[in-house]
């Protein structure tokens, strides 16, 4: 269970996050939706760790990430991001690229080299394993760092657009491999997009941000009939 209270985050005079407090169960598929500047990506951050919030807490079963002075750095933190850009290393193949989130691992070199094939392969790159990003297309990069977050099985994976930079009809599919993979792995979401549909197709539950505020956080349904706000109803909207 992923559990966020009163995160606020500034920077110098500008609040990003504003009394943010949401609960997440384990294994649930959150959206978080809201315009360009809401605060999506310093919440995501907060979570990851890569940004300190001047104020509230972050729990991940049972763990405190942040609170007070406590703030574990992202490597101590059991997650992944995915990222818009991709961020692979560009002078690794796919293989060292996936193998790298391993590195903190004590496993076996087989037992490594085993769980990195097993990953490269359900998300379709097998023949691919031994190229460097610059050979690989978008969608492929995708691929690999979607392999990369799943493969040290984080208790929570977090993404950032991750299919924004990607035409449509690659964006449909790997939607859909991502919902197949996430859910299968059993982990807590966190997925940031300001596209609705990709928002309503993937979510168990969404999370609206205004201005810094979640102004709305529950069943895509519920989000759509019921919303809390004209903002709301207007920014999801499906018609737009
Ligand atoms: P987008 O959809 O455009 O990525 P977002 O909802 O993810 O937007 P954030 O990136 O979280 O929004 O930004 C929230 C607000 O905080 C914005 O007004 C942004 O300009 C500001 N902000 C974010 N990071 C910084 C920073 N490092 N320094 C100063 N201001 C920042």
């Amino acid at each position: 269970q992923l559990r966020v209270d009163r995160l606020v985050k500034s920077f110098s005079a500008h609040r990003a996050l504003e009394d943010v407090s949401l609960e997440v169960g384990t294994g649930r598929f959150l959206v978080l939706l809201g315009p360009s500047g809401s605060g999506k990506t310093t919440l995501l951050r907060c979570l990851a760790g890569i940004e300190r919030p001047d104020g509230g807490s972050i729990r991940l079963g049972g763990v405190t990430l942040t609170e007070g002075h406590t703030h574990l750095p992202p490597e101590r933190r059991d997650l992944a991001m995915v990222f818009q850009d991709y961020a692979l290393w560009p002078h690794m193949t796919a293989t060292a690229n996936v193998g790298y989130a391993l590195r903190r691992r004590r496993l076996e070199r087989a037992e490594a080299d085993r769980r990195v094939a097993a990953l490269l392969e359900r998300v379709g790159l097998t023949a691919r394993a031994d190229r460097y990003p610059h050979q690989l297309s978008g969608g492929e990069q995708q691929r690999v760092a979607l392999a990369r977050a799943l493969v040290a099985e984080p208790g929570l994976l977090l993404f950032d657009e991750p299919l924004s930079n990607l035409d449509a009809d690659l964006r449909e599919r790997l939607r859909v491999e991502i919902a197949t993979l996430t859910r299968g792995s059993g982990a807590t979401v966190v997925y940031i997009t300001h596209d609705q549909a990709e928002a309503f197709a993937l979510a168990d539950e969404i999370g609206v941000l205004e201005s810094g505020r979640l102004v709305q956080h529950g069943a895509p349904e519920d989000i759509y009939h019921r919303p809390a706000s004209p903002f709301v109803a207007r920014f999801t909207g499906l018609a737009g």
